[in-house]
């Protein structure tokens, strides 16, 4: 699709494309309405995300953390505000240009994970490319879930996998049409601990590795310092946004440990 023009950048920018944020929103609100009554999800929001940071949002219940999310993957639109994503201004765009953007972009992570029930784990990965039209699918769905560990594992269906090993799946599917950014809905809100750790290793390994952009909503504090970036959210306002001083480095386990009952032998 065609690119819009990107308007003038601030002081802080270069003028060459490397140096443009990959998200942009300037005073971003959303407004529900609810017969009578605005719930104002967002209020002024405006936040800048550059190229291969690794952004945690946290914020009490409410606050807003899931509508910013459901802005910046384009699955909504603000109700004013600017939003460009890669240059690309979004507010503005029809549902079919939005949906171009978001599946040429943005890759998604929930906390439920998503996946189809009957589906062996290649096939929902493959599905995100069939939607794109992309050639040699099987191929390249092999090559994504052996990235996240389960090259043993491409034949299993949801029930026959592990919590961590759905989220694993669900990562694959995510990173399979090669986004540059990331974005996850609280991904270890079902997860145990030691499924959170190797979740956050595989985020942190594409995030480095491949400097894939990842914001990541997260109410656990453990979590969002993994990230090296924590932004707060109150009352649908951003009301803290700080480096991390020094990250956690979540390690992959070697063997693969939680493998499900009912499963492989
Ligand atoms: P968080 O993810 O931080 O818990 P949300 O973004 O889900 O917060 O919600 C922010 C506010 O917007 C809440 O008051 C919530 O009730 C309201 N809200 C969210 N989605 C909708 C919707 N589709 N319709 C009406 N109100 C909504
Ligand atoms: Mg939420």
């Amino acid at each position: 699709m065609e690119r819009l023009p990107v308007e003038a950048q601030g002081a802080r920018s270069a003028p060459d494309a490397s140096a443009r944020p990959s998200i942009r929103i300037r005073q971003v609100s959303k407004v529900y309405t609810m017969g009578e009554i605005a719930v104002h999800a967002l209020r002024d929001v405006s936040l800048d995300i550059w190229p291969g940071e690794f952004v945690a949002i946290m914020g009490p219940s409410g606050s807003g953390k899931s509508t910013l999310m459901n802005i910046l993957g384009c699955l909504d639109q603000p109700t004013s505000g600017s939003y460009q994503l890669e240059g690309v201004e979004v507010s503005t765009l029809s549902d079919d240009e939005l949906a171009a953007v978001r599946n040429r972009y943005v890759g998604f992570v929930f906390q439920s994970f998503n996946l189809l029930p009957r589906l062996p784990a290649v096939e929902q990965v493959e599905l995100p490319l069939i939607y794109a039209g992309v050639p040699k699918r099987r191929e390249l769905a092999l090559a994504r879930l052996a990235d996240v560990g389960l090259a043993d594992r491409v034949h299993h269906r949801p029930t026959e996998l592990s919590g961590g090993q759905q989220q694993r799946v669900a990562i694959a599917r995510a990173l399979v049409t090669n986004p540059s950014l990331i974005l996850a809905d609280e991904p270890t809100g079902n997860l145990d601990s030691r499924s959170s750790a190797e979740i956050m290793a595989l985020f942190q390994r594409f995030n480095r590795e491949r400097g894939v952009t990842v914001v990541l909503v997260t109410h656990e504090e453990d979590i969002a310092r993994h990230a090296r970036r924590v932004v707060r959210m109150r009352d649908g306002s951003i009301v803290g946004d700080e480096p991390v001083a020094d990250p956690i480095r979540a390690v992959e386990s070697a063997s693969d440990g939680d493998a499900v009952d009912g499963g492989e032998p």
